[in-house]
């Protein structure tokens, strides 16, 4: 499949992209490692006039501690990631996110985290080839009125299904936007519309220029699970995310986050299973008592997704409902233990 026709920017500068962000609007799109981006490119999904490389940005490719935070810029590397002692030290969960995205190939070739985190959400009937897709009438996503994942479908179902993002939701990792007009700062959890066809909150001017990660005061720990028909080079059929903070004298969780990605339009938080185990995990009590409290956790996971998966990508809802909870589960095991 060949690329579409468009201009490509060798920007240098930060203000640079941020003043050509604010002249093309919409028509510009931001390419980190573009192991997402170029093959929607091809597919046509994306018709942009301006492809600005942020590659080409070496002043956004780092890792680096400051205070409380470890913060990872636009242009770093999933490689970058996975060998960062500071991620490798406090970051679990998002080490076992990001060693499973896609294979290694893309992780060592220049694919971000960013890039990983503003993923494009992805459905069976949308991301085929023009060819492929001028065979029916235009869905939700690509501007048109109907969902070909669930009949008489009122809404894109399009589904979320970064790694990275599950992980850094548990995190509370934020992210820095900038653009011409000023900068703000967004928690990851309030980066998400939760509607397929637009799935962040950004403005078209507006780019993410590096991820914040809070460093736990207390000894924390983490976990991803991943299930995908292959070991490798598949996205999540669903991921489970879980990372807790210990309290001092180990006796339970002073915190505990729950994520799920590969389940909806974002990435999402089970609050409710979270507040649990901080409740009612507490390990003197034993193995067996602790695995109902992990278990009834994991259940809070299920009951609070039963609306959200349709026949959309790849494996049927009903299984992906019913591997929900055993991925929750699991997560949270792995994170405790
Ligand atoms: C065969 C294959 C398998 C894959 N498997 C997985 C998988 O298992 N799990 C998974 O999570 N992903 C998977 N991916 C998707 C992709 O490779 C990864 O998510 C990767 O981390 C994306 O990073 P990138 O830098 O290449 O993003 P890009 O392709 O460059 O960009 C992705 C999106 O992010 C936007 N973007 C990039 N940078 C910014 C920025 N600074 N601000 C705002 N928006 C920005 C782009 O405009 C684009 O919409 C797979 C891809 C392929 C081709």
């Amino acid at each position: 499949m060949r690329l579409p026709y468009f201009d490509y920017t060798t920007a240098t500068r930060l203000p640079e992209v941020l003043s050509l962000l604010n002249e093309y609007q919409e028509e510009a799109v931001l390419m980190g490692g573009g192991t997402d981006l170029i093959p929607a490119l091809k597919r046509r999904l994306l018709k942009p006039r301006l492809v600005i490389d942020l590659a080409k940005i070496p002043v956004l490719r780092y890792i680096r501690m400051d205070g409380p935070m470890v913060k990872i810029g636009a242009a770093a590397t999933l490689n970058d990631v996975l060998t960062s002692d500071s991620i490798r030290s406090y970051f679990p969960a998002l080490i076992q996110a990001v060693a499973s995205i896609g294979a290694v190939s893309i992780q060592h070739h220049r694919a971000t985290l960013v890039g990983n985190l503003m993923l494009n959400t992805r459905c069976q009937y949308y991301n085929q080839s023009q060819f492929w897709r001028s065979g029916k009438a235009p869905c939700f996503k690509a501007g048109g009125q109907t969902c070909f994942a669930e009949e008489r479908g009122e809404k894109c179902r399009s589904v979320y299904q970064s790694d990275g993002g599950a992980a850094l939701l548990t995190l509370t990792a934020m992210v820095h936007v900038q653009s011409v007009n000023g900068e703000r700062i967004i928690p990851v959890a309030d980066l998400f519309t939760g509607q397929g066809e637009k799935p962040f909150k950004l403005e078209p001017s507006e780019m993410v220029t590096e991820i914040l990660l809070p460093i736990p005061v207390g000894v924390a720990a983490g976990s991803y699970q991943k299930l995908r028909f292959r070991s490798a080079i598949d996205y999540p059929l669903v991921g489970a995310a879980a990372t807790v903070e210990f309290n001092k004298d180990k006796t339970g969780v002073e915190t505990a986050r729950l994520a799920l990605t590969g389940v909806s339009s974002a990435p999402l938080l089970i609050r409710q299973a979270g507040v649990w185990l901080v409740k009612n995990y507490n390990p003197a009590q034993g193995p067996e008592a602790s695995h109902q409290v992990i278990a009834e956790a994991a259940r809070l996971a299920m009951a609070e997704t039963q609306l959200y998966p349709v026949d959309n990508i790849g494996a049927t809802a009903a299984y992906r409902q019913k591997m929900i909870p055993v991925m929750a589960r699991r997560a949270i095991t792995a994170a405790l233990n």
